[in-house]
């Protein structure tokens, strides 16, 4: 595949390509078909150190561009990646497995990062105030964090990483990226396009390794790095917390998530379920977004159930490549395990299977559009992200009673409610526990909204207007006036 030949398969370390120190290399999978792709270097402790001193004596000079000249840089990286829409696109269908429309669907929307943190670069905002004593003067302003470890997942390979570097470049901080080993190829080809784009040297430096946790560990506890942006799992995202408070280094987290998605007798079911299937179905759900526990109202359920069944029966699960392919493969054997394994342990206690449920023969990481109704509520599926395409409806009786149980986990990240009752629709967003409410649809991503989690989904918001603070620092200047 071209595409893939293309892709530099190296460490991007202050603006040169570079093997790792010992020679290692990774293997990257098509996981449609189990076979490698290709190769790339694989980081040791010993290159990560090289790349963060990169971005350590990158940083000043950087800090120090005019943001009309940041806010340009990502402004033609933004029409780059829109005008390699198609190679982006087979790119992360082939490393990740997501079909090609929606891989083209990410392509615009992880672009549209870009576009919008180059509007931001140029808006960074300062103050001057008279204090209560009428005497001093507090003038403020706002400096780059410094340098940053930008750790993101294989499931939105592009999106994720520009959602942090968009705002980090924007800002003038330099960046230490380290994807996710399952899907370095599309970070890799981000980062010669922003080469491309005229990023100086070192400001944007890319270590992809087999090896996290000892790469990581040693850079965040080394006292270079100033800042963590951080997307992947909540037990992760524990430990590098952990990890960042001996060098009190600032953290954004953006982590799992336990979407509950309500369905009122009150709602508009055309509406109940397109929205139910994007929520569900996209990427395969593998998003920490997915709705991951559908409650429907009693009175509709089995409507509503026999509906959504029929559309995910409906769905062509295959290789992404190919233009007929609704639902791609999941992002490895492992993850489908564990979606298969929930719905085994749903159905042992009880469920019943509309559609889907069975392992499927032959290569590839398939699994079938699955749909389970009377789940038992002490079925792991309950509280365990399925990443997958399974979707798991119980039914309520009360709005205080769905809220309830809507509210019963630790995540906090994205909530949908379908209703067309105005009244109830607010008073129900206000009262559930996420730092996003998809009210009458299944989608929340916007790169001008601030997308983020509360409780254990995490700290701090990406996007939006409020994006750019996490990487930015206030400075106050006192000035008394005689
Ligand atoms: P997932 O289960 O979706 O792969 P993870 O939280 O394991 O989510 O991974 C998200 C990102 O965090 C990936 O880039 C992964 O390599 C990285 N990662 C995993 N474990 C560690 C660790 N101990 N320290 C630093 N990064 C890690």
């Amino acid at each position: 595949m071209t595409v893939v030949r293309d892709v530099p398969k190296q460490l991007f370390i202050g603006g040169g390509w570079r093997d790792a120190e010992s020679g290692r290399t990774l293997s990257v999978d098509n996981p449609a078909t189990g076979e490698e792709l290709c190769r790339v270097a694989d980081a040791s402790p010993a290159d990560g150190q090289r790349a963060v001193d990169a971005a350590v004596a990158a940083q000043a000079a950087w800090a120090a561009t005019a943001p009309r000249t940041r806010s340009e840089i990502l402004r033609r990286a933004y029409d780059l990646i829109t005008a390699r829409t198609e190679d982006l696109a087979l790119l992360m269908t082939l490393e990740m497995g997501k079909p090609l429309a929606e891989a083209r669907a990410e392509v615009a929307y992880g672009a549209e990062f870009f576009r919008w943190f180059s509007e931001e670069a140029v808006r960074i905002d300062g103050g001057l105030m008279t204090a209560p004593d009428g005497k001093n003067r507090l003038l403020v302003t706002r400096q780059p964090v410094g340098p940053c470890l930008l750790i993101t997942p294989w499931n939105f390979p592009l999106a994720m990483g520009t959602r942090k570097i968009g705002p980090a470049l924007a800002a003038g901080c330099t960046i230490v990226l380290k994807p996710a080993p399952q899907t370095p190829l599309t970070s890799l080809a981000l980062a010669a396009i922003l080469t491309e784009a005229g990023l100086p040297d070192g400001v944007l430096n890319i270590i992809t390794t087999t090896d996290a946790a000892a790469v990581v560990e040693p850079l965040l506890r080394g006292g270079q790095i100033r800042k963590l942006s951080f997307t992947g799992s909540t037990g992760v995202g524990r430990i590098l917390l952990a990890q960042c408070a001996d060098t009190v280094i600032r953290t954004s987290m953006e982590l799992g998530g336990n979407a509950p998605l309500i369905v009122f007798d009150d709602a508009d079911l055309d509406t109940a379920v397109e929205g139910t299937m994007v929520a569900k179905m996209r990427n395969m759900g593998e998003s920490c977004c997915a709705a991951n526990r559908i409650f429907v109202h009693t009175s509709i359920a089995d409507e509503f159930a026999s509906r959504l069944a029929t559309r995910m029966a409906a769905l062509t699960v295959g290789d992404g490549t190919q233009p007929t392919t609704d639902v791609g493969p999941l992002i490895d054997l492992a993850g489908r395990s564990k979606a298969h394994d929930l719905v085994r342990d749903a159905v042992k206690r009880g469920a019943t299977v509309l559609t889907g449920g069975q392992l499927p023969d032959g290569p590839g990481c398939f699994y079938p559009p699955t749909v389970l109704t009377g789940i038992a509520p002490e079925s792991q599926i309950i509280d365990t992200e399925i990443f997958g395409p399974v979707a798991a409806i119980r039914t309520f009786d009360t709005e205080d009673e769905v809220i309830a149980a809507a509210n019963d986990t630790e995540f906090g990240l994205a909530s949908y409610l379908f209703t067309q009752n105005l009244d109830r629709a607010l008073r129900v967003a206000e009262r559930l526990e996420s730092g996003m409410i998809g009210l009458n649809t299944g989608l929340v991503s916007n790169p001008a909204a601030p997308f983020g989690g509360i409780k254990q989904s995490g700290l701090g918001r990406e996007g939006g207007t409020v994006g750019i603070d996490e990487f930015l620092e206030y400075k106050y200047i006192a000035v008394p006036v005689g």
